[in-house]
């Protein structure tokens, strides 16, 4: 290595820590984290909400690297998770490396040094040659536009700011949104309210969830004969990719899928006007799947109503749907996803010729060379960036691939120091153009989801199965690239 190249990542998420991990593992320690919370941990530090939990198993939601023999359950809760990530980071010696309370506001690539200078809210302008955003899809919460929304005098919270100084029990609580969130903390609150309304206004396809407690018998295991745990890793990996076949190449396997939702509802909800409420009225797999045991079983009990009427406005005592009805409650609680086709916003990014990435992304929405990197803005890296979000399986593995593909990149400016990277538009375009029809034949054309933009554009996922994104970031290609020399160094 002529000279390591200085490295600038944006958050430490599985992201941003999956990125430190590669390059540290790869003897490369020339990189600075620059985190915006007081805390590692992305989402995972940042939703605590009652019963949070990765619908991802364990031995496949972890680093590949970093298997951990004694997960608590399959399916692992939030802090586990959390304490996962601190623990692995802390083995790599990152927290030393980790500037926490450092909020990126904006970045700006110097053309003629080479080089990316981003300031942070605390008035400090911090230099790389590489810059590495790493900030996730879902981390700005989104607040519906509801007409009113200000004037609610009780307790009100969004589920990814939870606030647990409010205390559910007793409470008439309206709970907005059925997506990944709200299917874990209803069956959570529903035995401590008095009464929880829940507004829907799309059902959702939910298949069971085939969770367990791991044995202190399984750990011995996991730990002792590690081939173990990589076969239930495996076995999962499999399922997944099953499943992302099933919404992308062969929509034929979804068939199976379907029945299994379907037979899923029909023994949960006994009750034939719950279930019709609770029956999605759009294709399998255009919203998120989701998997939960104990979702219907809550909306069939007796202090739930599923109020299918679409909400008009928020009055101070509660909610008003479009039939007139005033639904008065005590707390509300937004279950209404994030901001995710809003791509590093709200940093303001600028390239060459002081080009603004917002504005680039402008017309269509965010797209990126496989969802890395973008023509014009040099050593700029993205993780989890367009298009590399999964319908289904683990978003660490896409990350890991993605890893290992900026990686060598780096490697590959360390031979040739004061030099840059723009991925070519042409190499760009012939990206989107192979994306683009696969997109097309997806089911996430046929709802709104925070997969699509307000154009109607998938920038969010991924059209494959994870094995195939795997495949296309296996090897960085300089020739996609147009490389040049910093004049001023
Ligand atoms: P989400 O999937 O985007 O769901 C938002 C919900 O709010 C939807 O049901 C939506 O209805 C509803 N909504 C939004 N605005 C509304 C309005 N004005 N009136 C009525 N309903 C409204 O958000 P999320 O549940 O927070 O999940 C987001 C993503 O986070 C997931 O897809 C997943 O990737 C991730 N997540 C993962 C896990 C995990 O276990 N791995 C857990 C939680 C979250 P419509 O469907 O009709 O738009």
């Amino acid at each position: 290595m002529k000279r390591e190249p200085s490295i600038l990542i944006i958050g430490a998420g599985f992201a941003g820590l999956g990125m430190a991990l590669e390059l540290q593992r790869r003897g490369m320690s020339n990189f600075t984290i620059l985190e915006k919370a007081a805390d590692l941990g992305g989402v995972w530090r940042e939703n605590t909400y009652p019963g949070a939990a990765c619908d991802v198993p364990s031995p496949l939601y972890s680093w590949s690297f970093e298997p951990k023999p004694d997960w608590p359950r399959r399916f692992s809760q939030q802090r586990d998770i959390h304490g996962y990530m601190r623990t692995v980071a802390e083995k790599y010696d990152l927290p030393a490396k980790i500037e926490f309370g450092a909020e990126v506001t904006d970045a700006e690539f110097d053309e003629g040094a080479g080089i990316w200078r981003v300031n942070t809210t605390d008035g400090v302008t911090h230099i790389a040659d590489i810059l590495i955003p790493a900030v996730g899809q879902l981390s700005r919460p989104a607040m519906p536009n509801l007409p009113g929304i200000d004037s609610f005098t009780g307790a009100a919270f969004h589920s990814a700011e939870w606030d647990h100084s409010v205390d559910l029990t007793g409470k008439r609580v309206a709970c907005i949104g059925t997506g990944a969130s709200a299917i874990q903390y209803i069956p959570r609150i529903q035995p401590e309210a008095a009464h929880l309304t829940l507004f829907q206004r799309s059902a959702a396809w939910v298949l069971p969830k085939f969770d367990t407690e791991y044995s202190a018998l399984h750990h011995a295991l996991f730990e002792r004969v590690p081939v173990t745990q990589l076969a239930e890793r495996f076995a999962i990996w499999s399922t997944f990719e099953f499943l992302a076949l099933a919404l992308t190449d062969i929509p034929g396997l979804k068939h199976p899928v379907i029945a299994l939702a379907n037979r899923h509802l029909e023994k949960q909800v006994p009750d034939l006007a719950l279930r019709a409420k609770l029956t999605p009225d759009y294709p399998a797999g255009c919203k998120r799947g989701l998997f939960s045991n104990e979702y219907f079983p809550a909306l069939a009990q007796p202090n739930v109503s599923v109020e299918t009427t679409a909400i008009e406005a928020v009055t101070p005592n509660g909610i008003r749907t479009a039939d007139g009805v005033e639904h008065a409650v005590d707390v509300i609680i937004y279950g209404t996803g994030f901001k995710g086709t809003e791509f590093l916003a709200p940093m303001n990014i600028y390239g060459l010729g002081g080009r603004k990435l917002a504005d680039v992304w402008s017309a269509e929405g965010a797209r990126a060379f496989l969802g890395i990197s973008v023509p014009e803005f040099p050593n700029l890296f993205m993780m989890y960036g367009p298009n590399t979000n999964v319908g289904s399986g683990s978003i660490i593995y896409m990350l890991e691939a993605q890893a290992r593909y900026i990686r060598q990149v780096a490697q590959y400016l360390a031979q040739r120091p004061a030099t840059f990277l723009s991925v070519r538009a042409d190499a760009e375009q012939s990206w989107d153009d192979w994306l683009q029809p696969r997109l097309k034949d997806t089911p996430w054309n046929f709802c709104s989801s925070w997969y699509r933009n307000a154009s109607g554009r998938i920038t969010n996922n991924w059209p494959g199965a994870t094995s195939l994104f795997r495949w296309k970031t296996r090897k960085f290609t300089p020739s996609d690239y147009e490389e040049r020399r910093a004049e001023r160094r």
